[in-house]
C-alpha cells in the first residue's frame, strides 16, 4: 500500500464530516482521469507480483522468536543503498540480469500495515517475452537475500501469512510494548505493532471509532483429542475495564465459546499474501481480465491456503480471508443490520476487505442474471458518473465501491479539488480490498488500465510463488487468447470463498465453476443460468475431469505412503488434449461427456502449445505447473497441511490446540532452514529427511531444485544465484 502524504490526520468525528466532499472530489477525479485514458490503445502487456513477508528475530539459543518492529530502521537502510545489488553474496552481477536497466534497481521495498511487515516488487514490472517468467523466481530470491542483508544477524524475511503467536501473553515483538494503546485499544496487542506513520493508526482507530465497537476477529478453534469442549478462549480476559469497549467482552459476546478471539486491524493486515497486477492493452480488455480472472479467485485460495494458526491456537480454518475481512470491517450496527437504519444510510452485506461483487465487462455473455442483484451503490454517484458519460456497468461498480466513507483523511488535502491528482478517487479505492482491484491510469495516465489479483496466500518458498504467479500469468495470457469464459453467478463466486476457508478445501471441498469455459456461439434463448456451472473438486478444475479422476487414486496411494518421491509421478498423465471448437451441444445426452470439464493446466499447456516458446523455457514452466497439478490433486500438501503436520508430531505439542512458544519457535526455525536452503540453490532436496524439517519433501515433492540452472547458465548468471 502506497503512503499518501504526511499531514494532519483527522480523527473520525471530523473525517465523518468531510467524507462526503472526499467522495465528490474522489468522483470528479474518477471522471477526469477516465475521459483522458478511456480511448487508451496498445499498452503493453506488463505485469507485476508482490511479496510480503514477516520480519522475525531467530536464534537458535533463544527460546523465543519475536517479530521484529524494526521496518522503519530496514526500510531505511534499503533506501539508503543505491545499489540495491546488496552486499555479502547477494550478487552485484545480477545488475546484468535480463530485468534490469542501467541505474534502475532490480527490486523495490515497500513499507506495510503491521510494523514487523515488508513487501518487495520487481524493480520494473515484467514484460511480454516468456523468458521473463524464469527471472520472476531469482528475482524473489534476490528481493530476500537484499532485505536479510539489511536486517540485523538475528532477523530474517519469512513469507509465512500470520505469526503463530501474534496477539499471544507474553512477549512475542522485539522490542516489547506492553498492551494496551489508545489507538487499538486491545486487549492482546500494542498500539506499537502497527506501522507508525500516521496513515496506519489513524486507519486502525477510524475503522474501531466509526464502528463503535472494536473489530471482531472470530475464528473458530481446531478441536484437537485434548482440547477442552466448550473452549473458552484462556488468552481472553472476560472482566477487563480498561477501555469502554471492554464491555462488548464482559457483557456483548464478542468472544464467543469455541472461537479464538482476536481484536485488533493487526490481526488481519498483519498478514502477508501474494498479488499480481497485469496491465491491459485498452480499458475493454482490462474490464474482461477483470470478470474472468474473478471466478479464479476463491480456488486459487484454497490452492495456497496456509494459515492454520492464530493467537498461539490451531485454526479449524486454512486461510486468513476473512480475518482480513474482520479485522478492517469498519459497518455500523446499522449497516449491518443489528439495528434499524437511522444514521447510516444504508445496509452493507459485506466488510470493506471481501470478495468483489461485480462484474464490468462488456463482453456479451455477460448475462445479467450473474451479477449481484442486492448490489448497494450509491445512486447520486452512479448518476453523477453516467452524466458525465460513463456506461452503466462501470458506473456501477464505482458507486458500489463509493458506498463506503474515507477512512483516513488529511486535512491539508481539503483545501481546493486539484484534478491533476488522483488522491481522493485512490482514497476509497484503495481501502476497498477486494480479491480483485480494477486500477485506473494514474493522473499523468502514464501506464494503462490494470487488473489486479489478490486472494493468493503468501507461500513459504520462492520457488512456490514464482509458480502460482507463473501459473497466473498464463492463465490470464489463456484467457485472452482463447477468449475463455468462467462466468457464474457472482453471489456463487462470493460462496466459493467461504467454501475455501475449510480446512482442506483444496482436497475436501467443492466450489461452483463454469461447465464449458469455451467461447461457445450464444444460443438465441439461453437455458437457465443454473445449467451452467456446478460443483467441481478443484482438482477437477485446476487438471481437468479426466486427470481427476485417474489422480484421486494415485494420490490417495501418495498420501498412505510414508515417504513420496517427489519425482515418482511427472505429468505427461495430465496432458489432455483440450478441443478448443467445442461448439454449444444441446442435444448432448450423455452425461459423463456433459460433466467433463478440460481443466485450468491443460488449458494453458494448448495456450503454450499455440505460441512460440523455445524448449528450454517451456520444460521450466512444466516444473511451476507441475507444482500446481500436484497441490490440486493432493500429492503434494499446501503449506497450511504442512503446518499442521509439523504442529501435530511436534513432541511439545499436548494435542489441545495450543501452539507454544516452542513449537512456534521450531516451526519457524524449520522455514528459515527452507528459505536458507532455497538461497543456496540446492533445492531442497538437502532437507529431505532432516529430522528438524520434517515432511518438506510432501509440500514441494522434489521440486524447485534446479529448476532454471540452464536458463541461468544461458544468461550467464547461472551458478550466481
Ligand atoms: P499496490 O500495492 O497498489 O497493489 P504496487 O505499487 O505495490 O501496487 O505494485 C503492484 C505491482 O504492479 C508491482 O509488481 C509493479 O511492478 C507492477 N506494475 C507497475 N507498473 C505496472 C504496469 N504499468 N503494468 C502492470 N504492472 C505494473
Ligand atoms: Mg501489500
Ligand atoms: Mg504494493
Ligand atoms: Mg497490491
Ligand atoms: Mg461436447
Ligand atoms: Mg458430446
Amino acid at each position: 500500500m502506497g503512503l499518501l502524504a504526511l499531514g494532519t490526520a483527522l480523527d473520525w468525528p471530523d473525517a465523518k464530516k468531510q467524507a462526503h466532499l472526499v467522495r465528490a472530489w474522489g468522483i470528479k477525479q474518477l471522471l477526469e482521469i477516465w475521459s483522458k485514458a478511456k480511448g487508451k490503445e496498445r499498452d503493453a502487456m506488463l505485469w507485476g507480483d508482490e511479496v510480503e513477508y514477516l520480519v522475525v528475530t531467530y536464534s537458535k539459543d533463544d527460546p523465543r522468536v519475536l517479530l521484529s518492529l524494526r521496518q522503519a530502521d530496514i526500510l531505511t537502510a534499503l533506501a539508503n543503498d543505491k545499489s540495491l545489488s546488496g552486499k555479502g553474496g547477494c550478487v552485484p552481477e545480477l545488475q546484468d540480469a535480463p530485468n534490469s536497466r542501467p541505474n534502475e534497481p532490480l527490486v523495490v521495498f515497500h513499507p506495510e500495515f503491521g510494523r514487523f511487515m515488508l513487501e518487495a516488487t520487481p524493480g520494473r514490472p515484467w514484460g511480454i517475452d516468456f523468458r521473463e517468467l524464469l527471472d520472476v523466481e531469482p528475482n524473489m530470491k534476490l528481493r530476500r537475500c537484499i532485505a536479510k542483508d539489511h536486517m540485523l544477524p538475528n532477523e530474517h524475511p519469512i513469507t509465512l501469512t500470520t505469526f503463530p503467536r501474534i496477539g499471544s501473553p507474553g512477549v512475542f515483538t522485539d522490542p516489547y510494548y506492553p498492551v494496551s494503546g489508545p489507538r487499538l485499544r486491545s486487549q492482546f496487542v500494542p498500539d506499537e505493532i502497527a506501522n507508525p506513520h500516521i496513515r496506519f493508526p489513524t486507519l486502525a482507530a477510524n475503522i474501531r471509532s466509526r464502528r463503535g465497537r472494536k473489530v471482531q476477529v472470530n475464528v473458530p478453534v481446531f478441536r484437537d483429542e485434548n482440547t477442552p469442549w466448550p473452549w473458552k478462549d484462556p488468552t481472553v480476559n472476560y472482566d477487563l475495564h480498561q477501555w469502554p469497549e471492554d464491555e462488548d467482552v464482559r457483557t456483548g459476546g464478542a468472544a464467543p465459546d469455541n472461537f479464538i478471539h482476536m481484536d485488533a486491524m493487526a490481526f488481519g493486515m498483519g498478514s502477508c499474501c501474494l498479488q499480481i497486477t497485469f496491465q491491459a492493452k485498452n480499458i475493454t480488455e482490462g474490464r474482461r481480465m477483470y470478470d474472468q480472472l474473478s471466478p479464479l479467485g476463491p480456488i486459487l485460495l484454497a490452492l495456497t491456503a496456509a494459515t492454520p494458526v492464530y493467537k498461539g491456537f490451531l485454526a479449524d480454518t486454512d486461510v486468513r480471508w476473512n480475518q482480513i475481512s474482520k479485522a478492517v470491517d469498519d459497518r455500523t450496527a446499522e449497516e449491518m443490520g443489528e439495528k434499524p437504519l437511522k444514521d447510516s444510510r444504508w445496509r452493507i452485506p459485506k466488510s470493506r476487505y471481501a470478495s468483489n461483487s461485480t462484474y464490468i465487462s462488456t463482453d456479451p455473455r455477460l448475462r445479467p442474471e450473474y451479477l449481484d442483484p442486492d448490489l448497494v451503490t450509491d445512486p447520486a454517484i452512479k448518476q453523477q458518473l453516467i452524466d458525465g458519460g460513463m456506461d452503466d456497468l462501470l458506473a456501477t461498480h464505482f458507486a458500489h465501491l463509493f458506498i463506503r466513507d474515507p477512512i483516513v483523511i488529511f486535512n491539508e488535502d481539503l483545501q481546493e479539488l486539484d484534478l491533476n491528482k488522483t488522491d481522493h478517487f485512490e482514497n476509497i479505492q484503495s481501502t476497498n480490498w477486494q480479491h480483485m482491484r480494477f486500477k485506473p491510469p494514474p493522473a499523468d495516465n502514464s501506464i494503462g488500465w490494470r487488473v489486479e489479483f489478490r486472494p493468493m496466500e503468501i507461500q513459504i518458498t520462492d520457488f512456490e510463488n514464482a509458480a502460482f504467479t507463473v501459473f497466473m500469468v498464463l492463465m490470464t495470457r489463456a484467457i485472452l487468447s482463447f477468449d475463455l469464459n468462467f462466468y457464474i453467478p457472482i453471489v456463487k463466486v462470493d460462496d466459493n470463498m467461504e467454501r475455501a476457508h475449510a480446512r482442506d478445501a483444496v482436497l475436501e471441498g467443492e466450489f461452483w465453476f463454469r461447465k464449458n469455459p469455451f467461447p461457445v456461439r450464444v444460443p438465441p434463448t439461453p437455458g437457465p443460468v443454473e445449467d451452467e456451472y456446478r460443483l467441481m473438486s478443484v482438482n477437477e478444475i485446476i487438471n481437468g475431469t479426466a486427470y481427476a479422476k485417474r489422480s484421486s487414486s494415485a494420490a490417495a496411494a501418495a498420501a498412505a505412503a510414508t515417504t513420496a518421491d517427489g519425482q515418482q509421478q511427472q505429468k505427461t498423465e495430465g496432458e489432455e488434449d483440450v478441443d478448443m471448437d467445442d461448439d454449444y451441444d444441446d442435444d448432448d445426452d450423455d452425461d459423463d461427456d456433459a460433466n467433463d470439464f478440460p481443466g485450468l493446466i491443460p488449458l494453458v499447456e494448448s495456450y503454450l502449445d499455440s505460441v512460440n516458446i523455445d524448449v528450454t523455457t517451456r520444460c521450466q514452466l512444466a516444473t511451476y505447473l507441475d507444482l500446481i497439478r500436484r497441490r490440486a490433486s493432493g500429492e503434494l500438501w499446501t503449506a497450511a497441511k504442512w503446518i499442521r503436520h509439523f504442529v501435530a508430531t511436534h513432541p511439545k505439542y499436548e494435542r489441545d490446540s495450543v501452539v507454544s512458544e516452542e513449537v512456534t519457535k521450531d516451526l519457524v526455525g524449520a522455514i528459515i532452514k527452507i528459505g536458507e536452503c532455497e538461497q543456496k540453490g540446492k533445492g531442497f532436496n538437502g532437507l529431505v529427511g532432516d529430522a528438524e524439517v520434517p515432511a518438506v519433501e510432501r509440500v514441494l515433492g522434489g521440486l524447485g531444485g534446479g529448476v532454471r540452472d540452464e536458463h541461468l547458465r544461458e544468461i550467464g548468471t547461472g551458478s550466481r544465484y
